[in-house]
């Protein structure tokens, strides 16, 4: 039999052909597809023959001689940095971190979004947020602690879907009205039919698998018109996250956004109706276009009772995200305060009306 490799049109890994289901699958993101689909997916994606010029082969021979990686001996971070900027300890539990060697080429971003939130900046946000908040353990905004804000680029995948979505719906209208002393109700069913091509632009995960994704998520949007071609400089005085999942690791999450943003848009095609119950809906990810970025954040960890608290700041557009920890004995002897006021509170009004 003559053999073809089809490579995964999401995650770039070798399909295979599954004789059961008659349709191409792929052992890394679990997509599949089925033969008309990888006729139509080839048709409109020609092979791109990427010319490395000059410049960037300049970029990628400096990148690999000048970029450390160090490694947490204690949890097994990986950070990279410029030989400007030495690491010392690990920016997630704060142990200290060894040189391991060079960085390969493959860790080299196509694109990063700069700093815009300088470390002053970012300590005086963190300031205030903690302003805010109660019963926080006077250690998590000590010095020493603040020290541990790193600003770090995080290493993310940046993605634009191509998705064919379908959906079968009933449709219901109801109208009601009165005339003399009877009320009328009035409901009109439709079966309504979508079928769209979608194009989800921009959708991000982070490839960073100590870093909560959630709390990732949490920092979006970040504005990808500022992300600029990647360059030495931008490193310097940074330290940036040498990612450990890769595209197919990361494409389950940015599957099930992209599906979502999809029924969503078809649901909003059909928000006319009084009432909308799906029967039937197929939506899919055909084709996935992958950008590899480094995003700027500030980001503090906080080891507390034994559990790590995340803290972090988007250093482009300032947004804040994090779980504080709660200082229990602030908080029981704030509640026994207050407890101890009421108290007090009833004695006297006790007295006054006696
Ligand atoms: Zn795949
Ligand atoms: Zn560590």
């Amino acid at each position: 039999m003559e053999s073809v490799a089809f490579k995964c049109p999401n995650c770039g890994a070798e399909l295979v052909f599954s004789a059961a289901e008659q349709d191409f699958r792929c052992e890394y993101c679990q997509s599949s597809f089925t033969k008309s689909e990888m006729d139509s997916i080839a048709a409109t994606q020609a092979e791109k023959v990427e010319q490395v010029s000059e410049a960037q082969q300049q970029l990628a021979d400096e990148f690999q001689s000048t970029t450390g990686v160090y490694v947490c001996q204690s949890c097994g971070a990986e950070v990279m940095a410029d030989d400007n900027t030495a690491a010392t300890f690990c920016y997630y539990c704060h142990s200290p971190v060894i040189l391991q060697g060079r960085v390969s080429g493959e860790y080299q971003p196509a694109k990063v979004i700069p700093f815009k939130i300088d470390r002053n900046g970012a300590v005086g946000m963190f300031r205030d947020w903690c302003k805010k908040r109660w019963f926080l353990p006077n250690d998590f905004y000590s010095d020493s602690q603040i020290e541990k804000l790193v600003g770090l680029y995080v290493p993310f995948w940046v993605t634009d879907c191509h998705n064919s979505a379908d959906m079968e719906a009933l449709g219901k209208k109801v109208r009601t009205w009165t005339s003399g002393d009877t009320r009328y109700t009035e409901t009109k069913e439709y079966a309504i039919k979508r079928n769209a091509t979608v194009v989800v632009r921009g959708l991000p995960a982070d490839g960073a698998s100590h870093i909560d994704d959630q709390l990732m998520e949490a920092l979006e949007p970040f504005d990808y018109q500022q992300a600029a071609p990647f360059a030495m400089q931008y490193l310097s005085g940074f330290l940036a996250e040498k990612y450990d999942l890769n595209m197919a690791a990361v494409f389950p999450r940015v599957q099930k956004r992209a599906v979502q943003a999809c029924d969503q848009l078809l649901r909003a095609s059909a928000k006319d109706y009084s009432s909308l119950s799906v029967t039937h809906s197929d939506i899919k990810v055909l084709s996935t276009e992958w950008q590899y970025m480094m995003l700027p954040v500030w980001f503090m960890t906080y080891r507390y009772q034994d559990k790590t608290y995340e803290f972090a700041i988007n250093g482009q557009t300032a947004k804040l995200a994090g779980e504080p920890p709660l200082s229990r004995f602030k908080f029981w002897a704030f509640t026994i305060g207050l407890s101890m006021a009421a108290a007090l509170l009833a004695g006297i009004v006790g007295v006054f009306f006696t």
